[in-house]
């Protein structure tokens, strides 16, 4: 028989976090091994529980969530979003500017869906969270990488974006606090990246799903706050600061001035009502979440869990001959360099799995984050201690001996 084709849609789409190396590791599983999964940031798997109100609100509801809601989603919930806004100072926000999503994850592919014709660009961080640069190419647009520098604590570098500006460009993409890298950007880095948007009339998406995790006392600033009067699109959710992932909720909310812009929001609009609704049940969870004392900071102050593990991963790894770190201030990753010509490593790839082979872990390799070096690789720091502590014996000891 003919053999039948994937679409040629999906010719440069990569998402390498649950890419070929974790077929290898379900074949191990399968086998009776036991994998440590240190690339996927699941809060919920490695004993963070979501908020208990959030999980009675859903369950007392469930009875009334059979049927679809607004495809914006439940009123209830969006107007918990925008006073959760207002009290950012955000205060220009209404509830018809917040579409809730199955997770940020379906939000970003209606966001570029919306807006990308053939050969639009966007502009996206590299290291990036590589949904953002698939989504642009399932929907016919280029993305354009700009760098994030790892000697500047992986801030962007404002000189290679004015560089990476074309006729094209229809949007600059932040991922802040950052996956992978745990960078967290500073007021002047936001306002410049806001004069350039400005300049050249892009939209600026902002992914702050992470905006809750924050370590060393650093203080997240939301670009839609320090710029109300540009139109921006500001992505978050229960998946990270609340724990949730399983939930798949998320949010989208437009903010700034949305004169010039009307024809993109009927497309979005268009494409709301298309996924008719996101998951009902829970919705409910959003107001309990945003309203109440269901703060993350016990986790991430000094003395809190997730604290303690980052804490710990950090130093252990630049610990490890060969390897060299930089200290998050938000998320829940390492980014690590590798010392390329100590090891011979050509591929980045490879000696993940090799890693996989012999001591059961896995990891990510950076060029899987659309940066273009193998040179860096993810490690995600949610395991207990007693967990992390012999996965990063085994990492450092992987490393003594590893040569390609
Ligand atoms: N954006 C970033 C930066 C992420 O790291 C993730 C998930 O890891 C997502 C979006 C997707 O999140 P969601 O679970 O809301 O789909």
């Amino acid at each position: 028989m003919k053999p039948i084709k994937k679409s040629s849609k999906l010719n440069n789409v990569c998402y390498d976090i649950r890419g070929p190396v974790l077929d290898y590791a379900k074949q191990l599983e399968a086998a009776g091994h036991k994998i440590l999964n240190l690339n996927v940031g699941n809060p919920a798997t490695f004993g963070f529980e979501a908020p208990d109100d959030m999980l009675k609100d859903v369950i007392k509801q469930l009875p009334k969530a059979q049927g679809y809601s607004d495809s914006q989603g439940l009123y209830s919930a969006r107007v918990a979003i925008m006073q959760y806004y207002q009290q950012k100072s955000l205060k220009d926000v209404r509830v018809e500017d917040i579409y809730i999503g199955n997770g940020v994850s379906e939000l970003i592919a209606m966001s570029m869906q919306a807006l990308l014709d053939n050969g639009d660009e966007v502009l996206i961080p590299s290291p990036d969270y590589p949904l953002w640069t698939a989504t642009v190419y399932l929907s016919g647009g280029k993305p354009v990488h700009y760098l994030c520098d790892e000697e500047k604590n992986w801030a962007p570098s404002i000189d290679d974006i004015k560089s990476k500006i074309t006729k094209n460009t229809k949007a600059i993409v932040l991922i802040n606090p950052n996956n992978p890298t745990g960078a967290v950007y500073s007021k002047q880095c936001l306002l410049e990246i806001a004069e350039l948007a400005e300049q050249h009339g892009l939209i600026i998406f902002s992914d702050e799903i992470y905006d809750k995790v924050l370590y060393d006392k650093t203080i997240h600033h939301s670009i839609a706050v320090l710029r109300p009067d540009l139109f921006v699109v500001t992505f978050s959710g229960l998946s990270k600061n609340y724990r949730a992932a399983g939930f798949r909720i998320g949010w989208m909310l437009l903010s700034g001035n949305r004169t010039h812009v009307s024809d993109y929001i009927e497309g979005l609009n268009m494409l709301a009502s298309m996924r008719l609704c996101p998951n009902v049940p829970c919705q409910y969870a959003i107001q309990q979440a945003l309203g109440g004392y269901q703060s993350i900071d016990d986790l991430v102050e000094p003395g809190g869990r997730l604290y303690k593990q980052m804490e710990f991963a950090y130093k252990a790894l630049n610990d490890i001959d060969g390897i060299s770190c930089t200290r998050p201030q938000g998320a829940m990753y390492l980014f690590p360099k590798i010392d390329l010509e100590k090891f011979n490593i050509k591929d980045d790839e490879l000696m993940v799995l090799d890693l996989l082979k012999q001591k059961h872990i896995l990891l990510v390799h950076g060029r899987g984050f659309n940066w273009d070096k193998p040179d860096h690789f993810r490690l995600v720091f949610l395991p207990h201690l007693e967990e992390l502590k012999p996965a990063l014996a085994d990492l450092a000891d992987f490393f003594k001996h590893y040569k390609q």
